[in-house]
C-alpha cells in the first residue's frame, strides 16, 4: 500500500469501548450506557449517533486521557499506513462538561509530539467548532484557542449538519484565516449541495469534509474540479449514518472519481462506524467499488490532499522519503 494521509478522523470517535471502560474505572465513573453495549451499534441518523457518541466522551477528564485516546489512534493509524494525520478534536464537547481547554489541548499534544518517534509518523490538530452550539460559542472558544495557537494547524465545523449553515460562522473562519490557519468544514453529507457551496464562498476552505451530496448539483461538481478541492469521504460512516445506501457497493465514490474530483478515503468516526482507514479502503475493494489502481489514486490524493510541507509531499508522492520528519 502507498503511505496514506488521513485527513478526516475525529479523536473523539477514536474512543474504543475498552479504553472507555478502562478511564472509567481510573476516573471512578460509570461506564456510559452506549459502552455497556456489545456489538456494532446501529444509527438511524447523525443525531441518533451523536447522542452515544457525547454520552461516552465523559469518561475524558485528566490530561492523561486524551493522551492515551490520541497514542491508541496513532498507533491503530500507523499500522494501517498512515504516515501523516490531521486529527479533529471537538473542544466545546469537553468545556462543556467542565474540563479545561488547556487539558484537551496539552493532552492530545503530548501524543502527537512523540508520534514520529513512537509511531514512525505525523500528526496535526485541528480544532473544530460544533455547528449546533452557534456561532457565538465558536467565537469564544476560539478565543480561549488562541493561547495555544502553535498546538494546532487549522479550524473545522462539525456536528449536526442541517438547520445550521456555514455562513453562520463567517467571522470566526475569517479570524482564522487572518490568522494563518488553515480552513476545512463539513458539508454535503446530510445536507444539500447549498452548503458545500456556502463553506466554499462564504468561508474559504481549503477542503470539504464529506461532501458527496455535491454531485446533486453540476454547477457545483465543474467548481471542485477545476479548484482541485480536496473531499475528504468517509465510505462506512456514510453508509452507518445511511448518507448513502446500505450497500457499499452502491458508494458514489466511484462516480466523485470519475467526475474528476480530489477524492480522498477517511474513517471519520471509526469505533462507532465499523473500521480504521484500512478498513475503508478493504471495504471498498472487496466490493469491487474501487480497483487498485484507484487506491493507488487515492492514496497519492491524500497526500496532495493534506497540510504538509511541500518538500515531505513531493518526497512521499516520489516514493524516494516515507520516512518522517520532524
Ligand atoms: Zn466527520
Amino acid at each position: 500500500m502507498c503511505p496514506l494521509a488521513e485527513l478526516h478522523v475525529h479523536i473523539e470517535g477514536t474512543l474504543s469501548h475498552s479504553l472507555i471502560r478502562e478511564l472509567a474505572r481510573r476516573n471512578d465513573l460509570p461506564i456510559p450506557p452506549a459502552a455497556r453495549r456489545d456489538g456494532p451499534s446501529s444509527f438511524g441518523c447523525l443525531d441518533d449517533f451523536l447522542r452515544d457518541y457525547y454520552a461516552n466522551l465523559d469518561v475524558l477528564r485528566e490530561r492523561r486521557d486524551f493522551t492515551d485516546l490520541a497514542n491508541a489512534y496513532l498507533k491503530r493509524a500507523s499500522q494501517a499506513g498512515v504516515v501523516h494525520a490531521e486529527i479533529f478534536f471537538d473542544p466545546q464537547s469537553h468545556t462543556r462538561r467542565g474540563v479545561p481547554l488547556s487539558t484537551v489541548i496539552l493532552g492530545l499534544s503530548d501524543a502527537l509530539e512523540e508520534a514520529p518517534d513512537r509511531f514512525g509518523m505525523t500528526a496535526s490538530l485541528i480544532m473544530c467548532f460544533l455547528r449546533d452550539r452557534g456561532p457565538q460559542e465558536a467565537c469564544a472558544i476560539y478565543d480561549e484557542a488562541l493561547a495555544f495557537r502553535d498546538r494546532f494547524i487549522g479550524v473545522g465545523l462539525d456536528s449536526s449538519e442541517e438547520g445550521f449553515p456555514p455562513s453562520w460562522f463567517a467571522g470566526v473562519f475569517a479570524r482564522a484565516k487572518a490568522d494563518g490557519l488553515h480552513r476545512v468544514a463539513h458539508a454535503g453529507e446530510e445536507s444539500g449541495p447549498e452548503y458545500v457551496w456556502e463553506a466554499l464562498d462564504i468561508l474559504d476552505v481549503e477542503r470539504i469534509d464529506h461532501g458527496i451530496r455535491s454531485l446533486e448539483d453540476l454547477e457545483l461538481v465543474a467548481r471542485l474540479k477545476a479548484e482541485g478541492m480536496p473531499l475528504t469521504v468517509c465510505p462506512l460512516s456514510n453508509v452507518a449514518l445511511r448518507n448513502s445506501p446500505a450497500d457499499i457497493a452502491q458508494h458514489p465514490l466511484p462516480v466523485m472519481l470519475g467526475e474528476g474530483l480530489m477524492v480522498t478515503v477517511n474513517s471519520d468516526d471509526p469505533e462507532y462506524f465499523g473500521g480504521y482507514i484500512d478498513d475503508n479502503f478493504a471495504a471498498l475493494t472487496r466490493a469491487g467499488v474501487i480497483d487498485g489502481a484507484q487506491c493507488r489514486q487515492l492514496a497519492r490524493n491524500s497526500i496532495r490532499a493534506s497540510f504538509m510541507p511541500e518538500a515531505r509531499k513531493a518526497a512521499l508522492l516520489s516514493g524516494e522519503d516515507i520516512r518522517v520528519s520532524r
